[in-house]
């Protein structure tokens, strides 16, 4: 294994959530998601300033779709239920499939709230 004497601090690194590459956070375009009862949506953060748990990918169409296939978003933000990425989609360019299936809901039905 190579070690590269990179400075820790000025390089932080993080996993994109599509293609499981590692890169410096600078590259990679962080996104939290907001919670409105019924489910999340995700919300790019490209100023890395939004409180919460935040998930980071290549700003790239590729890797979105990637982490859509995957559902990535959901396991890296340790989401239950419906995950709407239609607002990062747009921010990434990423054609949106508008055919009818939105991530399956059936996670969310038997999920209870923690009380
Ligand atoms: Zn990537």
């Amino acid at each position: 294994m190579v070690r590269r004497a990179l400075p820790e601090r000025t390089c932080v690194e993080r996993t994109c959530v599509g293609c499981r590459r590692r890169a410096p956070a600078s590259e990679l375009l962080r996104m939290v998601a907001v919670g409105d009862g019924a489910g999340y949506r995700l919300r790019p953060d490209p100023a890395r300033r939004l409180p919460g748990r935040g998930a980071n990918m290549h700003p790239d169409p590729a890797c979105f779709a990637l982490a859509v296939r995957r559902r990535a978003f959901g396991r890296a933000l340790r989401l239950t239920g419906v995950v709407d990425h239609g607002a990062l989609a747009e921010h990434v360019d990423a054609p949106t499939t508008t055919s009818g299936h939105p991530d399956r809901a059936r996670v969310a039905s038997k999920v209870g709230r923690p009380t």
